[in-house]
């Protein structure tokens, strides 16, 4: 195992370690004596300390080392200006930024990826210099979905990968353990900080027999998404296993990872296996799947492993499936869907059929999705809806191009978008039905939440394999079941539509298309970052003021927010996207959705010293003028939902000393710590009650200290005597030392220099 093999071909020197995970795996075997999970082996094998590391499933925090960063445009600005602040001259792990999500779909593929050039120009330019003087290697617009570029080129079995993106864990489908998380923990892995993950469950999924006719690995999560639910996989890693799984292609075993985000699930994986060794030589990286080959037994499951929970699927018995609308996990078979259509009344009519994303873009998926559209056009019929495409990589569009599957696509009737997201996060156009207007949409995505397509809250949005779209698209109705029904050809006579089949790979070789890679250069020392000074999307972060030492007396309560506080309801998301590289102009949104104890309204709080109600972030800026550090009240599990940083970052940037609440979510409470903000607990939940948003309260900061509560002294408004009420908190020395520097990344660059 001691051989030198990269890691991926577009990098030198970063070798895959089989070697020092093996070892550590065996440290920590010596010490659990059971049989493993793939799951764990992969875990495990990344401990920065396998000796000392606690490890309980479902309960411990382990800290990890990954082996790879993944940043997607809208993420990666936030989490490379943090880096900056870091003080460091390049990365400490091989990171990747890939341009994807900021390019709207419209009129097709090559105009559009123009525009996006043109508005976004800004933004590019920031990514593509700041990669360039970090070294960090940069994917252009119209390179494709990161997902997709990464099993490509850098998934390889038994690795450990975060990225900034919910659809990470797709890496699953070439054995890799891809987990999605926020910038913040994307800023530490950069900066060689361990990562901290809570030790994931593993819920087991048996495969077992052989898929036929219209069925496809699509299915296999759509069932499983129906079986778990939206919530099921949450703090689990959902780990696939049995003699089903090597009857799957390495890309459809991608697109059941990939959507396995929509069942909350840390990540899903699939066992090392001979269609994974295919994918890796088809795709230039035989030496890798050699490699793999030697370290095969580590690359899979023990023996008499324990799964916390396990469901079994019998392919030989799956059904084709259609999910939604409005929920990826309203799983309905096809043997009961033109039933369900009509009871629940979604709109018959089929406006749109969308297929492609970093969901089902492969090369076997377009090559079934073209077999069904051959079919029907040897019939003398094409789509009767509208038609889109979206190749999921450069490499796909180039490859179904030349060998035929998009002129078949556009002579169909489809409109092939850019090599990007597009309509599936929404950057799409639409012109064909009004705002508010119920109408049924089908893709072959993943995410089908309310208004997440074409933001009318009125349009159904299904889900399944890119095989029933086209099938549906053909139909132009959802009251079809391409297994069942009859279509009428240009004749009027009725034929049946074939089982679709299709390459898992293309016989003569991908073809990589054009170069749209921008590889770190040898010499970084004179690249100078692009953001200009009047940006209003960019800003480079000014480190935060470190603590003066001092106890902090008669702060005013910003707000005391009352009930639900999400991640959404402090820095939320739709237009203010457009913000996430620009600290200052994305805090206007701080805390505007969270509802004021006082009033029971959201965005409206007293300012004491004017006595006007105002705007929550105005409000905090009239005080930050005046020097006024501030404090928030808050409820239940503060900050839970995503693990945005802005929502740390803001109130930070505002001049928020604390957040006090009855709880908070882990993530959020550690990203608040890391930008310096002390997140503290009333030590008695009840104590919320007793402080009335227009109180003051002095902070004994000084007696912050490892396990120690902190007093809280309530001057109540109405006169009544002051009192004290007891926090408590979890920083570490570490996380201490941060709030003294004034944020994690200001510690770091102490060090740095030091
Ligand atoms: Fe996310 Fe859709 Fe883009 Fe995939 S294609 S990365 S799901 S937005």
């Amino acid at each position: 195992l001691s051989r030198k093999v990269e890691m991926t071909n577009w990098e030198k020197g970063h070798y895959i370690n089989y070697k020092k995970m093996n070892e550590n795996l065996n440290i920590v075997r010596g010490r659990l004596n059971r049989p493993l999970t793939y799951a764990e082996k992969i875990l495990y094998s990344h401990l920065d300390d396998p000796h000392g590391q606690e490890i309980e499933r479902g309960s411990s925090y382990l800290k990890l080392r990954p082996d790879r960063v993944a940043c997607q445009d809208a993420t990666a600005q936030m989490a490379i200006l943090q880096f900056m602040s870091a003080g460091m001259d390049s990365v400490a792990t091989p990171s990747t930024v890939h341009c994807d999500h900021l390019i709207e779909a419209q009129v097709g593929g090559v105009k559009d990826l123009a525009r996006a050039n043109d508005i976004n120009k800004e933004v590019y330019d920031f990514l593509s210099t700041s990669c360039a003087k970090y070294n960090i290697g940069f994917w252009r617009p119209g390179s494709g979905i990161i997902h997709q570029i990464i099993l490509e080129n850098y998934a390889f079995p038994g690795a450990l990968m975060i990225g900034t993106d919910s659809h990470t864990p797709n890496a699953g489908g070439l054995g890799m353990a891809a987990i999605g998380v926020g910038g913040a923990d994307a800023v530490d892995v950069m900066a060689d900080l361990p990562w901290e993950l809570k030790a994931p469950k593993v819920i087991g999924v048996k495969l077992t027999g052989e898929m036929s006719g219209w069925t496809s690995a699509k299915d296999i999560i759509l069932k499983v998404a129906g079986i778990l639910t939206v919530k099921g996989g949450t703090g689990a890693i959902v780990e696939y296993h049995g003699p089903g799984t090597n009857t799957l292609s390495c890309t459809g075993m991608g697109t059941i990872c990939n959507m396995g985000a929509e069942i909350g699930a840390t990540t899903s994986l699939f066992p090392f296996n001979d269609r994974m060794y295919d994918y890796l030589a088809a795709t230039k990286r035989t030496e890798i799947g050699d490699f793999a080959r030697e370290y095969a037994a580590e690359l899979r499951e023990d023996e008499g492993a324990e799964y916390d929970q396990l469901v079994e699927i019998n392919l030989s018995e799956l059904e084709p499936y259609i999910n939604g609308p409005f929920t990826p996990d309203l799983a309905t078979p096809i043997s009961k869907w033109k039933e369900a259509v009509k009871t629940n009344k979604w709109p018959e009519d089929l406006k749109v059929g969308l297929i492609g994303s970093c969901t089902n873009s492969s090369y076997e998926d377009m090559s079934r999705a073209a077999n069904i559209a051959e079919d029907a056009m040897s019939h003398g019929i094409k789509a009767n809806a509208l038609f889109t495409v979206t190749p999921g990589s450069e490499q796909i569009r180039a490859t179904i191009e030349r060998d035929g599957q998009l002129k078949t696509f556009e002579e169909f009737g489809g409109m092939v978008l850019a090599n990007a997201c597009g309509p599936c996060i929404g950057q799409w156009d639409r012109k064909d039905v009004k705002k508010g207007e119920p109408n049924s949409i089908i893709s072959s995505y993943n995410r089908n939440f309310t208004g997440r397509n074409d933001a009318n809250p009125a349009t159904h949005a299904f889900v399944t394999s890119p095989d029933l779209v086209v099938a549906m698209t053909i139909a132009g109705t959802l009251n079809f079941n391409p297994l069942t029904d009859t279509l009428k050809d240009k004749d009027g006579n009725e034929f049946m539509l074939k089982p679709p089949h299709g390459d898992g790979l293309p016989r003569n070789g991908y073809d990589p298309g054009q170069d749209t890679y921008q590889a770190p250069p040898a010499d970084r020392s004179n690249v100078s970052v692009a953001v200009s000074p009047t940006s209003d999307r960019l800003q480079i972060l000014e480190p935060f003021k470190a603590w003066d030492g001092k106890d902090a007396l008669d702060v005013p309560i910003l707000i005391k927010t009352q009930g639900k506080t999400t991640t959404d309801h402090i820095s939320m998301a739709g237009p203010w996207l457009k913000y996430r590289g620009h600290l200052d102009n994305i805090s206007n949104n701080m805390l505007i959705g969270a509802i004021n104890a006082e009033n029971g309204e959201a965005n409206k709080v007293k300012n004491f010293q004017t006595g006007d109600y105002d705007a929550v972030p105005a409000t905090a800026r009239d005080y930050k003028k005046n020097g006024i550090p501030w404090v928030v009240v808050g409820d239940w599990n503060y900050g839970e939902g995503s693990s945005r940083e802005h929502a740390a970052l803001e109130p930070r940037h505002l001049g928020g000393l604390a957040i006090i609440t009855r709880s908070f979510a882990r993530i959020h409470e550690t990203n608040l710590k890391k930008q310096g903000m002390l997140p503290l607990v009333f030590a008695e939940p009840a104590d919320y009650d007793k402080i009335q948003p227009e109180d003051k309260v002095d902070l004994l900061i000084t007696e912050l200290a490892v396990g120690k509560p902190m007093t809280l002294k309530v001057h109540p408004h109405d006169g009544s005597s002051t009192f004290d009420v007891k926090l408590v908190h979890t920083f570490n020395e570490g996380q201490i030392e941060w709030f003294k520097n004034g944020s994690a990344l200001n510690t770091m660059a102490k060090k740095a220099a030091e």
